[in-house]
């Protein structure tokens, strides 16, 4: 085949807009082709500003998408050009971005994985280790993320999640009705919120009409104070992990009460069958409720308080809602069971937060979903090196960033 042919096979395997193929070899490590920008004039690599040239640096390669078993390798010297802004810098190639050993396309595929993929499939298909993805995603992210994401915000939640082993925390907020993150800060409670809505300014808080958020936070005080207009709802989904908390921290005064009588044996291994859902119980979680019911009255009776409020967050009346929530908290205070009498004062003073979940129109399962994705993300982020890549990836996989790698075809 004439050498013309080859390049310009290459030029078209490579898929890469922009260098001239000038040249390739194999090399230990794969196909070295060697290439050059299209045009002469350069360009800082910060800015893109054209600039005066500096001198040149020897060649360096960017490693590029495998085609098979085959590594590819684009191979350029690149020169240092003299910007009025940045000083002496490497040249922007149109390949690559500034400071990056991959090309677009390889981060662009890499995203893409660390989107769908767990770690080690990603890790392992694109050879390259998690700390590397996770340069790869800040990169991307920065790139790509809808700068128009705090435009147009109604419903919003806001919750802080817990990371590096529940030392740290990220405050994250979330726009309900397109489903995605727009807003993240390190730290948690009042200083991290106020974060938020100055970044928001005046005139966009003006439009919030509901904030979702949790029962206990010192959240409620922030919103109150920046966005008074807003609706504080507090979410199904926070009322039910309350719940849950509330019945698991009755089930553990009982297995210290209760060791070495009858009921220990019922008590013993009960968490999952007390806090799954009725209908998705196994047949021996369900033999367990039933051997609660049976030996352990109390908590039981916790059981049955916890099923009754998350019943109660199904009516979609208002008067029906808000009536059984007084009922229930009756019942609750006079339960006898501590961690419950409390529960039922943090209802009654956020009865209106709670009915109104009703008036957003959200679905509980979008809410949780969304909010069960971002731990599940932010639980694989782990080994980051840096709370930035973590912020990055969660941006990546829940941000409504959509992401266009060169995937296999026929085109
Ligand atoms: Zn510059």
């Amino acid at each position: 085949m004439a050498r013309v042919g080859v390049e310009k096979l290459l030029e078209r395997l490579l898929g890469v807009k922009g260098p001239r193929v000038r040249g390739a070899r194999f090399e230990p490590r794969g196909v070295v082709v060697e290439v050059r920008p299209p045009l002469r004039k350069s360009r800082c690599g910060v800015c893109g500003r054209p600039c005066p040239r500096y001198d040149s640096c020897p060649p360096r390669p960017w490693r590029h998408l495998a085609l098979g078993r085959t590594a590819f390798w684009l191979s350029y010297a690149p020169r240092r050009v003299e910007c009025r802004e940045h000083g002496v810098r490497v040249e922007q190639v149109p390949w690559a971005a500034h400071d990056s050993h991959f090309t677009r396309k390889f981060e662009e595929m890499v995203a893409w994985l660390a989107q769908r993929m767990d770690k080690s499939a990603t890790c392992r298909l694109m050879a390259i280790n998690w700390r590397t993805v996770g340069t790869i995603v800040e990169r991307v992210v920065a790139e790509r993320l809808d700068a128009q994401r705090l435009e147009g915000l109604y419903i919003i939640g806001v919750d802080e999640l817990s990371h590096r082993r529940h030392h740290q925390y990220l405050s994250v907020v979330v726009d309900h009705l397109k489903s995605r993150v727009v807003w993240m800060g390190e730290g948690k409670g009042e200083g991290t919120l106020h974060g938020f809505f100055d970044k928001l300014g005046p005139g966009r808080t003006q439009a919030l009409t509901h904030v979702t958020q949790d029962l206990n936070a010192a959240f409620s005080k922030v919103v109150k104070q920046r966005a008074p207009q807003a609706v504080q709802v507090f979410g199904r989904f926070h009322v039910q992990k309350l719940a849950n908390e509330t019945l698991d921290e009755v089930r553990r005064g009982e297995v210290r009460d209760v060791s070495g009588t009858q009921s220990a044996a019922a008590v013993k291994k009960s968490r999952w069958a007390l806090l799954k859902n009725p209908w998705n119980l196994t047949l021996r979680q369900g033999e367990k409720l039933r051997e609660v019911q049976r030996l352990n009255r109390r908590l039981y009776r916790a059981y049955l308080l916890k099923e009754s409020l998350a019943k109660g967050m199904d009516y979609r009346q208002l008067a029906r809602a808000s009536e059984h929530l007084d009922s229930w908290s009756r019942w609750a205070s006079r339960s006898r069971l501590k961690p419950f009498v409390r529960l039922a004062k943090t209802v009654r003073k956020h009865k209106q937060g709670i009915v109104a979940y009703n008036q957003t129109g959200l679905s509980n399962g979008v809410v949780e979903g969304l909010n069960n994705k971002i731990r599940l993300v932010m639980r694989r982020a782990y080994g980051f090196r840096n709370t930035a890549a973590l912020k990055a990836m969660v941006f990546l996989c829940c941000g409504g960033l959509v992401l266009n790698p060169p995937l296999p075809g026929i085109a």
